[in-house]
């Protein structure tokens, strides 16, 4: 579906692997501090002085986590680091440094590195982290990406999972289900073009949620929104697997339980309108579907008029006592139990 727009396909064989780090990665430019050495030496030296630091990193797998086939390597490149971003400020640390890793076979010319990396570039200069190292090896099959993000925080500010407390309030950033649906589209169109190549796709009407799948953003700016608002969370997380596996999992580290209000779930007008199209339930696509990147958080009641005129956030429901469980509160008011349904890698779907 994507066309190939590298009319030049340059083997990687011809620069040899240090000629080709060299050519990738030298556009990079160190912007923190704390990067005392780049890329270049054995090690990356960093100095973070008295801050915490927080380390994440997340493997991506042509075939399983992505599709070349309507990923364009660029937005590959972006989205490998905003998947880390994301895990960053779900500790309510800023990001500092990224290591980015590939394995890559020889289908892959020089120019579609070069897309990647031109992804990865507009990443890191967008959220201002300094791509620091990574490694370069070859793949007997398809590519992969793994990125590896660092963040500091002071110690006071750091939220875990673990914190949530009856009666908090459960709060969530942007809307949900969009990323999901983009999928369902792509795919779609994907089955399409397979048909009748020259059909070319109308996505316009679908622009929101495709880039939600294909170009997500981390939410950097709620680390700094709730700094501004002086509310601390008392746990969060972010979404990359569906709401009811992230509540589920702030329950189980926080030890309490939640009511989770259907017809307060934060929903765009184009997911809506996708789910009426696909004759799929809007509640079930945000609760199970995943790559939503926003943050889920929980906050003590007392903070509540600090955040409730804010369009960003949206309280959902609240936390109870374990005993009670989890239920999702359905707009018919029937109280139902929340249940992992999250996007599991590990289990054998599609
Ligand atoms: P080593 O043999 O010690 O692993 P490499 O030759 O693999 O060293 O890497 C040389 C330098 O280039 C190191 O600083 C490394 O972190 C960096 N580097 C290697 N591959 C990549 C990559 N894909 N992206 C960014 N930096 C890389
Ligand atoms: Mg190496």
């Amino acid at each position: 579906m994507i066309e190939d727009k590298n009319q030049q396909r340059t083997p990687l064989s011809s620069l040899g692997e240090f000629g080709l780090i060299d050519h990738l990665t030298k556009e990079f430019k160190i912007t923190h501090k704390s990067t005392v050495k780049g890329i270049g030496d054995d090690a990356a030296i960093l100095n973070f002085d008295n801050k915490q630091i927080v380390v994440t990193t997340d493997l991506l797998v042509e075939g399983v986590h992505f599709d070349l086939s309507y990923m364009p390597l660029k937005h590959l490149g972006y989205k490998s680091v905003m998947v880390n971003l994301s895990d960053v400020y779900a500790m309510n640390a800023n990001s500092t440094q990224i290591t980015v890793s590939i394995a890559v076979s020889n289908r892959f010319p020089l120019e579609a590195l070069e897309e990647l990396y031109e992804g990865i570039e507009t990443a890191s200069r967008i959220y201002g982290v300094d791509v620091i190292g990574g490694d370069t090896t070859s793949s007997t099959s398809g590519l992969l990406i793994s990125v590896t993000a660092i963040g500091e925080a002071n110690a006071e500010d750091i939220v875990e999972r673990s914190g949530a407390k009856p009666n908090d309030l459960l709060v969530v950033t942007g809307d949900l289900g969009g990323a999901y649906l983009g999928l369902q589209v792509l795919e779609r169109e994907k089955e399409v073009f397979k048909v009748n190549p020259n059909n070319q796709p109308d996505l316009d009407k679908y622009a929101y949620i495709v880039e939600r799948q294909l170009k997500p953003e981390a939410r950097k700016d709620i680390v700094k929104l709730l700094k501004d608002l002086e509310v601390k969370p008392t746990s969060m997380i972010d979404i990359s697997d569906g709401l009811s596996s992230e509540i589920m999992h702030l329950c189980k580290h926080s030890k309490v339980g939640c009511d989770l209000y259907e017809n307060k779930i934060p929903l765009d007008p184009q997911v809506i309108s996708t789910c009426e199209e696909f004759d799929i339930d809007s509640t079930t696509v945000a609760l199970n579907g995943g790559e939503d990147y926003e943050l889920l958080m929980t906050i003590s009641q007392e903070d509540f008029p600090k955040i409730k005129a804010n369009p960003n956030l949206t309280v959902i429901g609240f936390m109870t006592d374990e005993s009670v469980g989890m239920h999702l509160v359905t707009r018919a008011e029937t109280k139902i139990p929340i249940t992992a349904q999250g996007w599991n890698s590990l289990s054998d779907q599609e």
